[in-house]
């Protein structure tokens, strides 16, 4: 490889060519979910057109065809990870569901009362809600970790929160309304003097740069591949080897047994002992063509093409007169989150979406830290390697026809 070109990606994007409203798409949404290139809406048509069969269970040709599939797209995952064996891959719907996991397999057998779980102010309502619902179970205790004004971690509480009490820190390796990238290594490293494990919410990181889950030393790394261009309902967590080897079940159910009588059932091992019942094989299959047509890009191109994309938005964005942007963390993802004096965000969402500019407006999953900025709303850009300064440009340019348009509504 060598460079990147977001004009050559984007023909692989079949949707990104259609038009909403009677203006080309602008697709800023890419927080929410990604866009999905015809390698993978091919990979699916192939697998439901002439591959679908179950896993695992029946000896014929295309059971074992799919199985082969499966643990492909699982051995992909692994390698995108740098994880080191397939086998400390599960397959889960996606980062809710991977983090509920955690909480009710590992949780449940290692938090106990004076027990405490850090979460750093900034997290999705999805890395806050679980361990709050184990917690009360458990009667372990969840510890905000605050933020500074400009939405980092702050480094001093952090050190400070942690403890010989401290089992679990769950953090995001990018903040999906701030965009924040933590040190998360260094507050890794940290932990671990304290015996802590540490979970990692990947979900907005791995469509952006690289991961190395055992240079970071996770003990957990979730995410989801709908937000790193594969289908929706399939995502993976990877669990440290000698971590995994210690987890019981959470959900029952088939292919997760050895062996069931009503005096009691014997388990699989992982990973298959915490994916029961039939997963989502065609969305596997999808993430497998599109860890694929990701890998193929230069990563680094890549990462360095949206620092630019950034920085030529936080520009555009600035001249826009009444816009006030949240989050302004060093080293963060090309996520721009903020308001327009005297529009309510989701008037300003809405008038984008007659331009044909797709956005997010609302609290974004993440009330504490809008609550962190005295906001209950913002409106919400985030870009992907798709997008361009032409569209950035494009959003600038109706945010500033919407300030000059009259009459205002009241502040929300
Ligand atoms: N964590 C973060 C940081 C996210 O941005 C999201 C999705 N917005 C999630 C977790 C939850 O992901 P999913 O809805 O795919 O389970």
């Amino acid at each position: 490889p060598g460079g990147f070109s977001a004009e050559a990606v984007r023909h692989d994007f079949p949707v990104l060519h259609r038009t909403v409203n009677g203006h080309p798409l602008v697709w800023l949404d890419n927080a929410a979910t990604t866009q999905k290139p015809r390698q993978v809406i091919e990979a699916l048509t192939a697998y439901y057109g002439l591959a679908n069969s179950n896993v695992h269970r029946g000896a014929h040709t295309m059971a074992r065809e799919a199985t082969e599939a499966y643990e492909a797209a699982r051995a992909a995952v692994a390698r995108f990870l740098g994880a080191p064996e397939p086998e400390s891959v599960v397959f889960v719907r996606g980062t809710t569901e991977a983090v509920n996991l955690v909480a009710q397999s590992w949780g449940r057998a290692h938090l106990g009362p004076g027990d405490d779980v850090l979460v750093p102010v900034l997290e999705h309502h999805s890395d806050i809600v679980p361990w709050q619902l184990i917690a009360r179970e458990t009667r372990a205790r969840l510890v905000p970790l605050p933020l500074t004004p400009d939405g980092d971690i702050d480094p001093a509480a952090y050190a400070d929160r942690l403890s010989s009490r401290t089992r679990l820190v769950a953090l995001s390796h990018a903040s999906n309304v701030l965009g924040t990238v933590p040190p998360v290594r260094e507050m890794i490293a940290l932990a671990h003097r304290y015996r802590a494990r540490v979970l990692v919410d990947g979900a907005q990181a791995v469509a952006h740069f690289p991961v190395d889950v055992r240079e970071l030393d996770a003990d957990f790394y979730a995410f989801s591949g709908h937000k790193v261009f594969a289908p929706t309902g399939i995502g993976a967590l990877y669990v440290k080897p000698e971590v995994l080897a210690g987890m019981g079940p959470w959900q029952g159910g088939g292919s997760m047994i050895e062996s069931v009588g009503f005096d009691g059932s014997t388990f699989a091992p992982p990973p298959q002992l915490l994916e029961a019942g039939t997963g989502n094989i065609a969305g596997a299959v999808g993430l497998l063509a599109a860890l694929r047509w990701l890998s193929a890009l230069d990563r680094d191109a890549v990462a360095a093409y949206e620092a630019g994309l950034l920085r030529h938005a936080e520009d555009a964005l600035s001249a826009v007169d009444g816009l006030r942007l949240v989050g302004t963390a060093a080293h963060r993802i090309a996520v721009l989150t903020f308001t327009l004096a005297g529009r309510d965000p989701l008037a300003v969402a809405d008038w984008l979406d007659r331009d044909g500019i797709a956005v997010r407006a609302g609290h974004h999953c993440a009330q504490p830290a809008l609550a962190h900025y005295g906001l209950t709303s913002a409106v919400r850009a985030s870009l992907a390697l798709y997008n361009t300064p032409g569209e950035v440009d494009r959003l600038a340019e109706s945010l500033t026809r919407l300030r000059r348009s009259g009459p205002h509504a009241p502040p929300g």
